[in-house]
């Protein structure tokens, strides 16, 4: 594994600047740069950009409608879209469940769901956890019950993101409470628009809807949106938590928030002083900055070794690392906007807001951004799971 970018690397690097100087939308970038909140149709306006130009799902295989990167490329394409400010993309599709359905759907599954997919224009959400059911996710207790050419599903799903949204869920459903927990477990992919389903929203501390508690009552889905075999549903959700858990590591948004604070630290404060000449604010950046760059590495790894289409256990030491890194990282940013960061009112967040935009995107984001990053330590699997597994399945403790 050659860890230095090539010369084709800082081709592509360029070629990847170059069409998003030239297609990310004006408006678009307009207002990731004065810092207001990019929505879900800002991303799918984005993604059908890319799709155009064939970029739609770069981790793909060219198969199936995808570009068929190495790991390397898809670092460097994620990478500038994230310091260009680019809107970020909805990963539940082609992140998650697309890669389950191309790894263990059928043929017409694979026709009917990866297109949509690939392009953006379906979002997709993520029913794994329960009230019941969060660490512990194999409890689960939504139940599937055959009948005729339908399963009919009655549970409830919590912590679900996006759900009020979402064309899509993929789903696990308990399909039996024999054996082991682990081994009555079904991956269903329900219509959200399916008879019997209803969402309350949860408001996060952040301020925003996001997630929701999904509720099915009599929820009927066709046999034919069951993933791979009933009961075996536990293999293929591991296999999508690798992989959840790689890209909530967030290295191409740590790196831009890197070069954020260095911007803000260049800044003169009142005495006429760039905050980045107290050595104290110097020693956390750089100390940051190494653990950064020491899981960049760690990342270019786990995905090199990651033949079968997940990051698997890695993905578990790429999420404890990256959501340290993120946080620390968003909490020396509202140290550095200093009373610029707090406190925040959502609705200066949205574009249009007392125009033109008050003082630098970073600032008015800080707080938000600080607030958002605290769930990166739960969401995905817990940090105390996350290291649960790296000493069982990585280290064999
Ligand atoms: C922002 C956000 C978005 C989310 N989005 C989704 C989504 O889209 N879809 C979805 O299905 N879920 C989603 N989740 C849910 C997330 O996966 C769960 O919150 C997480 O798995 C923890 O489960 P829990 O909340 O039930 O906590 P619990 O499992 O009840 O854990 C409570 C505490 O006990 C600790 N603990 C539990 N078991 C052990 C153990 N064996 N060893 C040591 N400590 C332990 C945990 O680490 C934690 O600190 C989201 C969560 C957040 C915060």
């Amino acid at each position: 594994m050659d860890l230095q970018e090539t010369t084709a690397d800082r081709a592509f690097r360029d070629e990847v600047r170059a069409f998003i100087a030239a297609n990310l939308p004006k408006d678009l970038k307009e207002k990731s740069e004065a810092g207001y909140r990019m929505h879900v149709a800002d991303g799918q306006r984005w993604h059908k950009i890319l799709a155009n130009h064939g970029w739609g799902a770069p981790g793909w295989p060219k198969e199936i409608g995808g570009c068929g990167w190495e790991h390397g490329r898809q670092y460097i394409w994620e990478e500038e879209m994230a310091l260009a400010g680019c809107p970020p993309l909805s990963p539940f599709a082609v992140k998650m469940v697309g890669p389950v359905i191309a790894a263990f759907g059928t043929p017409e599954q694979k026709a009917r769901f990866l297109p949509s997919a690939a392009n953006g224009e379906h979002l997709w959400c993520q029913g794994y956890s329960e009230p019941n059911a969060g660490s512990d996710l194999a409890t689960l207790r939504t139940m599937a019950v055959q009948h005729g050419s339908s399963y009919v599903v009655n549970g409830v799903k919590i912590w679900n993101s996006y759900g009020h949204q979402a064309d899509w869920m993929f789903a696990l459903v308990r399909t039996s409470t024999d054996g082991k927990s682990q081994e009555g477990i079904t991956v269903l992919l329900i219509d959200m628009k399916t008879k019997g389903i209803s969402h309350r929203p949860i408001i996060t501390i952040d301020g925003s809807h996001i997630l929701n508690e999904v509720r099915f009552d009599n929820v009927e889905v066709p046999l034919d949106n069951r993933i791979g075999e009933e009961n075996k549903g536990w293999t293929y959700a591991k296999f999508l938590l690798g992989n959840e858990r790689a890209l909530i590591a967030q290295i191409s948004q740590s790196t831009k928030l890197v070069r954020q604070i260095k911007k803000v630290g260049l800044q003169e404060l009142t005495d006429g002083s760039p905050l980045i000449d107290e050595s104290d604010f110097r020693a956390k950046l750089a100390t940051i900055e190494v653990e950064l760059e020491a899981l960049r590495v760690t990342n270019q790894r786990v995905l090199f070794e990651a033949k079968t289409g997940s990051a698997g256990n890695g993905g578990a030491i790429l999420k404890s690392k990256g959501t340290f890194i993120s946080q620390a990282l968003s909490e020396l940013l509202l140290e550095a906007v200093g009373y610029y960061g707090s406190p925040w009112q959502m609705e200066a967040l949205e574009q249009g807001w007392n125009q033109p935009p008050v003082g630098p995107g970073y600032a008015k984001n800080a707080m938000p951004l600080y607030c958002r990053q605290r769930a990166n330590t739960i969401e995905g699997g817990t940090e105390e799971i996350q290291k649960n597994v790296i000493a069982k399945q990585v280290l064999g403790l």
